[in-house]
């Protein structure tokens, strides 16, 4: 996703309800014109606005070509009256009547309502956290338009697509990335978190049982839940997605060995405790299937 900003000079910046980028949500707008006969474009939107933000602005526009922000999301625009105003960042949708460019469009505009509600990790809450301008209208008051709800409709949307496609789009850019590390960094890590766990042996021990049966317990669970229903690979594990198949117990004994080269008296296998476990296990599972494909 790339953002342009071009931000209007000399707009008012008002703290929202809750203070300097207090955001609590997003309004879904659009334009409601199809332009002059270039057609509806963020940059002639901008210009325009660049002249009447005296009486309306908002701080996103977006059509098939980009997402242009014009005004700083850390203070209130004026896009739907004064108590939505005060809560919620406001987005217009450009309009055209060309079936691809509305997907391109629509596609940008998706993006961009997931990013601002990214930003804050505000999740996707129809009626909350993302709104239409007409819901606004309904449920707030103090402004009576009903956008984009009958133009998303002469492309085949519904307010709900919107919601499910923006939901969709807010679990991509907060999902955690499954980074690429080799094996032996990985094993090395591990090695390195058994040490910092305590002095005491017996500590270190009680913290191996702890780990390894909750690691296991959890993954092979999983993996065998999966199988039994057909599934493959362990799609309900964020991030093992890209894994083709997974024996997690071969992993396990893997990884188990590798501790056990490193450490031969064993004072320091398998007591470990690490933190983010799922996403430890994400990296290691990836790196592990990495290794056998390359055999
Ligand atoms: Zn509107």
């Amino acid at each position: 996703m790339n953002i342009k900003q071009n931000f209007i000079e000399g707009l008012p910046r008002y703290p929202y309800d809750f203070g300097v980028g207090g955001y609590i949500g997003v309004v879904a707008h659009c334009t409601g014109n199809y332009g002059d006969k270039f057609g509806d474009t963020a940059i002639n939107e901008r210009k325009f606005e660049a002249e009447t933000w005296g009486s309306a602005f908002v701080h996103f526009f977006c059509d098939d070509s980009c997402i242009l922000q014009v005004a700083n999301i850390n203070y209130k625009a004026y896009g739907a009256g004064k108590l939505a105003n005060g809560k919620y960042v406001h987005v217009e949708l450009c309009q055209t009547k060309d079936t691809d460019k509305f997907l391109k469009g629509y596609t940008n505009y998706v993006s961009c309502l997931a990013y601002i509600l990214a930003k804050k990790k505000l999740t996707v809450i129809d009626g909350r956290t993302l709104v239409s301008h007409q819901w606004v209208s309904q449920q707030l008051g103090g402004t009576d338009h009903a956008d984009p709800i009958s133009y998303l409709k002469s492309h085949g949307k519904t307010w709900a697509d919107l919601v499910k496609d923006v939901d969709i789009e807010y679990k991509k850019q907060t999902a955690p990335v499954v980074p690429t590390v080799t094996i032996d960094e990985a094993v090395d890590f591990i090695c390195g978190k058994i040490k910092s766990v305590s002095n005491d042996y017996w500590k270190r021990q009680a913290h191996a049982v702890q780990f390894l049966d909750v690691m296991v317990t959890k993954i092979v669970t999983q993996w065998k839940k999966d199988n039994a229903e057909g599934i493959t690979p362990v799609k309900k594990i964020p991030g093992f997605s890209v894994i083709t198949t997974v024996d997690t117990e071969r992993a396990l004994n893997y990884i188990d060995f590798k501790i056990h080269l490193s450490d031969p008296e064993g004072w320091y296998r398998k007591s470990i405790n690490v933190p983010h476990l799922d996403a430890f296990f994400v990296k290691l599972a990836y790196v592990w299937r990495m290794e056998e494909i390359k055999k």
